[in-house]
């Protein structure tokens, strides 16, 4: 008896369970400052928009939030995309799976953020971009973002700590290359579960990778939320082909999750590496690809030319390792330094192991 109420005692000392936390709504939505799919009904779909900052114009900086939770108990996964402003087939990505998605056909929950970065989306920069007067920050360089903090710290902050990482058991973060250059489907795997997530999305290549300091997948790994970055092609577009192929993805790795009924695929000719060869523009011109993306380079073969204002040949460009061309460039204005294509192969340096 005296143990079971000191018990009691305790159990009321302890901090209020994280609730949802309701502030209002809009246009029918909720709009909402913490997340906790926990205290949601079972078996509906709900849409939220979740407060992620202030602007500079006093209104907030909304961020939408879809919650599929299912009629059974199961796993969280979330999915999230935008987090750079120009790369959007993730988005739709996230609005096909929702769709096509019944709770009543679910086993645990299915939370999708489409669009992460308000700013950098209107603004259609990768960057976090609230105003003009500062400095542009990667909110994937961010998290897990501090929510004292001013400007990109707070953002990221709220996000990470009211929305993210209380509501992951297991995360996709969907983005594409950079303005100007296209990637094939590529996955960043950093763990053995991220490698297996990332092999069940079907990509082209995987690189083994130890990650980026706040980057979202990686701070959900060291937190211990399994999380892959998933690149879907080109940025400013939806591709059709590469929003089928996320898709089919996603339904891939939620069938091996128990969440939705069905065989898993298991795919075959996934490359996987573990370094990058960066060929880049060593000089400003025109750049014509000769070896295509997704396809092979070999060691000491050209892969690019670069030509003069007059369509001169300047340089010829050789590749430095042999191995698949896992991004290139799409726009052939390249200035000096910028990327002409990445190779990526297996290094069996020691300290490449797991990535390098
Ligand atoms: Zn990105």
């Amino acid at each position: 008896m005296r143990r079971a109420l000191w018990l009691l005692a305790v159990l009321a000392m302890q901090p209020a369970q994280a609730a949802t936390e309701r502030v209002g709504s809009l246009g029918g939505i909720a709009v909402i400052d913490r997340l906790d799919v926990a205290d949601l009904p079972a078996g509906q779909t709900q849409r939220f928009w979740f407060r992620a900052g202030d602007s500079q114009i006093g209104q907030d900086w909304l961020v939408p939030v879809i919650v599929v939770k299912g009629a059974r108990p199961g796993p969280r996964l979330l999915v999230t995309a935008g987090i750079h402003g120009d790369e959007l087939n993730g988005i739709d990505v996230i609005h096909q799976l929702v769709r096509g998605l019944a709770p009543a056909d679910l086993a645990g929950t299915l939370v999708a953020v489409p669009g992460l970065n308000t700013p950098g989306l209107l603004r259609s920069t990768r960057e976090f971009t609230p105003d003009y007067s500062h400095a542009s920050p990667n909110l994937n360089r961010e998290m897990p973002g501090d929510e004292n903090g001013d400007g990109v710290e707070h953002y990221a902050g709220r996000l990470w700590h009211r929305l993210l990482r209380p509501n992951a058991d297991e995360a996709v973060d969907l983005h594409t290359q950079s303005r100007g250059t296209a990637y094939v489907l590529y996955a960043f795997a950093s763990t053995p579960r991220a490698q297996r997530m990332a092999n069940l999305m079907g990509p082209d290549v995987i690189k083994l990778d130890t990650g980026e300091k706040g980057a979202l997948e990686n701070e959900l790994v060291r937190d211990g939320v399994p999380a892959i970055t998933l690149e879907l092609g080109t940025p400013e577009v939806f591709n059709p082909e590469m929003v089928r192929r996320g898709l089919a993805g996603l339904h891939n790795l939620m069938r091996e999750k128990g969440m939705i009924a069905g065989a898993v695929v298991e795919p075959k000719g996934v490359f996987t590496g573990n370094r990058l060869a960066v060929v880049r523009a060593p000089r400003g011109g025109w750049a014509r690809l000769l070896v295509p993306l997704g396809g092979m380079a070999r060691k000491g073969e050209p892969v690019a030319t670069m030509a003069d204002a007059f369509g001169r040949i300047t340089d010829t460009l050789l590749a430095p390792e042999s191995g698949r061309i896992s991004a290139s460039f799409t726009d052939p204005r390249r200035e000096r330094g910028s990327t002409i294509v990445r190779i990526i192969h297996m290094s069996d340096a020691p300290e490449c192991r797991e990535g390098c």
